[in-house]
């Protein structure tokens, strides 16, 4: 029976959002598969047609809002897929956007969301400490189109202000920012872009983008705070255990199609494989994740906020984290609980003064510890520890990390779900040696 003749249950109205990321849509059009408790998984990479007008129909659907109207019309993987389509329903949900689309990794939805919202000669202002590869892609792929960007200290209103001119189009930051836990208010830069929007026609507007993976939408749902595309690497925190990499775009309808043709074009489509595991384990294992990585990461930050060879510990829990107020305001569950989060980022004291104190502590864990690996990602169930000068942030040249904060002795944690004093333990021991 086609899933639209049966009517949704009657409680998915009044269900919690994190009761929603579980048993996602009760009825689906993009797949009915009733008799299942799991989604089954998909490997299709293309679709029976009963007719060549059912064919014709299916790719004059496809990126115009006809589709919407009536059962999808699957045609070809890289253009539209029910696992996909399932995830993209949930991760839109959980975002409290209109839609999404899934990409095969977090870089290739940033960059689809750069490059559908910028042509050549336009201009971006981005915040000026990132992920070192959406860096990469700003200062060394993006200028091949004329595409500038002015990298700014966002926290600084004015300063935004300042940098937006009659060719801007985005505005793009993390928050937390990856590595140094920076928050920028989204609110507040919302603000200044709806003013700079107001003489704007709809084609020129600025539209903000906000790299939502440090929080995920458990602890922050940037578009209820005025973002206009949330990014995402689900290789993280919403992925979860660290099988597979995939990434996501949440936007409103009006931006979707422009998104489903890029992606089509482009080709860096997630694979069904990849989303299957997303919405069977990440997705509905978030809230409970993040609850107890948060435990956790509060726990480690209380201790080595204490600790004589730590300079400094950036934890948007903490009452001493220099924007705890916006933590407060910015970073709270569905059901306005606080929600500081996983990720922490500490200074060790550079006693040596040879700016290697960040490598050496890495490298004990890395050769000691049993509970926390030296790996980049995040967001998993186990604890990872890695040192961005040297490592995930180091396409940013070394003059420029400096003087934008980035230090040889900081370190960032991504707390998992061990018992937190095996945690914490470990990370003394590898404080006695550094
Ligand atoms: C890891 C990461 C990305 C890139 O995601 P991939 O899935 O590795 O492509 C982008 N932004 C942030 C904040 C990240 O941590």
């Amino acid at each position: 029976m086609p899933a639209d003749d049966k009517p949704a249950r009657n409680s998915e109205t009044r269900a919690h959002p994190r009761t929603r990321m579980i048993h996602g849509q009760s009825r689906s059009r993009r797949w009915d598969y009733s008799h299942h408790v799991v989604p089954p998984i998909t490997s299709s990479a293309t679709f029976r047609l009963e007719s060549a007008a059912r064919g014709a129909q299916g790719f004059c659907d496809f990126a115009h809002d006809s589709a919407d109207t009536h059962d999808p019309i699957y045609i070809y993987d890289r253009l539209e897929e029910p696992t996909r389509s399932m995830l993209e329903d949930n991760l839109a949900a959980a975002e409290k956007g209109e839609s999404a689309l899934c990409f095969a990794s977090g870089m290739g939805a940033i960059s689809a969301a750069l490059m559908t919202l910028c042509e050549t000669g336009d201009h971006i202002v981005s915040h000026r400490v990132l992920y070192g590869c959406t860096y990469s892609l700003m200062t060394n792929w993006l200028p091949r189109n004329q595409i500038k960007v002015a990298f700014e200290d966002l926290t600084n209103i004015d300063a935004l202000r300042n940098a937006i001119t009659p060719r801007t189009r985005v505005v793009y930051f993390e928050t937390p920012v990856n590595p140094d836990m920076t928050l920028i208010d989204i609110a507040a830069v919302a603000a200044v872009v709806a003013d700079a929007n107001k003489p704007r026609e709809p084609m020129h507007r600025i539209r903000i983008i906000v790299d939502n993976t440090f929080a995920t939408p458990h602890c922050q749902r940037p578009i209820e705070f005025g973002a206009d595309v949330v990014c995402h690497s689900l290789t993280k925190g919403i992925g979860g255990f660290g099988t597979d990499i995939g990434g996501a775009v949440i936007t409103s309808h009006d931006l979707r199609n422009r998104l489903l043709m890029y992606r089509k074009d482009f080709g860096g489509i997630l694979s069904p494989k990849s989303a299957w595991a997303t919405l069977v384990y990440g997705l509905p294992s978030l809230a409970a994740r993040m609850a107890n990585y948060q435990k956790t990461a509060h726990r480690v930050a209380d201790h080595l906020v204490r600790h004589p060879k730590i300079e400094r510990v950036l934890y948007p829990g903490l009452e001493t984290f220099p924007q705890f107020a916006l933590a407060k305001k910015q970073m709270r569950d569905t059901k306005g609980h606080f929600t500081p989060g996983s990720m922490l980022y500490f200074v060790l004291k550079d006693r040596a003064g040879d700016g290697k104190v960040g490598e050496r502590f890495v490298d004990w864990i890395a050769q000691n510890s049993y509970a926390i690996s030296l790996a980049v990602s995040l967001g998993q169930i186990k604890t990872l520890v890695e040192c961005p000068f040297i490592m995930t942030h180091s396409a940013i040249p070394p003059d420029e990390m400096r003087r934008r904060g980035i230090l040889p002795g900081g370190i960032r944690l991504s707390c998992g779900l061990e018992d937190w004093e095996d945690i914490v333990a470990d990370l003394e021991d590898a404080l006695d040696v550094v």
